[in-house]
């Protein structure tokens, strides 16, 4: 049997798994939507990478990052939960040596973070705004019926990108509904795109902060090679595209289980057969006082293992 660490990491929008030997190897991965049902969605991606792998390896740590972090690691008995910002980090750290800056962009979010020494010194996310994320991207796409995987040879193929808003997603799209009125060819939309949402990420996310090389670009969009080619124009070098860009979050939650285990001794993993367990959750509104707190309950057949949503902690000290 291979000794392999298991990280999840859970987002709004997807769920990302990953098994890994000891020696960073990624044995297996997969992607899943997360499409609000984030137990079930957990439930699933470990029974099926147990169907992959449970033969071959002993799981010997698991951990868990993602803002659905915390649930996720009741389900799966997680021996360390860590917050993306750091997971991510750890990942891009063992892939390239001594990386200076770390350029997320996901579907509905995008991040900078910034080492020194192997240390996070500065950070930034971006949750609100739609133009510095792939769903414009995605949106853009389908609006102009390419397949967002053909995106990126569309973009290679520009000869002059056009210059497209990006200040926002819906000037961004009225402004390319503009230069596609004005006679500009499919191939320049589509970089002229790339740079919008790039200039609107560096004017954003990136503002006053310290980009210095090794850049690391990853995340599901690090895929688009138009999004590449237009981060490499705007820093005037060129960015690092690691190979497993869209699970490093489950990757960094990995190592990080590697080094929580080392220090604890055991794992709590629950193991690939969640299916015979049943989870739960309910709330209720506590009328304790006037912060009428909707306090989450959290059920493992049955019984009561957690709860939080309570600001004071009075109904946290009563489980168990
Ligand atoms: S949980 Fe505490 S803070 Fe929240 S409503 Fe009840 S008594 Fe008030």
């Amino acid at each position: 049997m291979i000794k392999a660490y298991l990280g999840v990491d859970v987002g709004s929008v997807s769920t990302n798994l990953v098994i890994m030997d000891e020696n960073g190897q990624l044995l297996a991965s997969s992607y899943l939507r997360t499409n609000g049902r984030p137990i079930q969605t957990v439930q699933e991606g470990i029974q099926a990478l147990g169907r992959e792998l449970a033969q071959e390896v002993n799981i010997m740590g698991c951990g868990t990052t993602g803002s659905a972090r915390y649930l996720t690691s009741m389900i799966i008995g997680a021996d360390v939960v860590k917050n993306e910002i750091t997971a991510h980090a750890i990942a891009a750290s063992h892939e390239i040596e001594n990386v200076h800056t770390i350029i997320e962009i996901g579907g509905q979010d995008s991040k900078i973070i910034i080492l020194r020494g192997g240390v996070v010194t500065d950070f930034a996310m971006n949750t609100v705004c739609a133009a510095g994320t792939g769903s414009f991207l995605d949106q853009q796409a389908s609006r102009l019926c390419i397949p967002i995987e053909e995106f990126g040879g569309y973009a290679a193929k520009a000869r002059n990108p056009v210059r497209i808003a990006g200040r926002c997603a819906v000037f961004a799209e009225s402004d390319m509904i503009h230069k596609q009125q004005l006679g500009h060819n499919l191939e320049d939309i589509v970089a002229g795109l790339c740079e919008a949402l790039v200039r609107n990420y560096m004017n954003n996310v990136g503002k006053g902060k310290e980009i210095l090389a090794p850049v690391v670009f990853q995340g599901g969009v690090a895929a688009n090679l138009g999004l590449v080619q237009a981060f490499n124009k705007y820093l005037g070098f060129e960015v690092l595209v690691p190979r497993h860009h869209g699970v490093m979050g489950a990757i960094g939650a990995a190592y990080l289980a590697r080094d929580a285990v080392g220090k604890k001794g055991q794992t709590s993993f629950k193991g690939f057969d969640l299916e015979k367990i049943d989870f739960r959750t309910t709330s209720f509104e506590c009328k304790g006082c006037s912060n009428a707190c909707e306090v989450v309950q959290f059920f493992e057949n049955k019984n009561l293992i957690a709860r939080w949503g309570d600001r004071c902690g009075k109904w946290e000290l009563q489980v168990g």
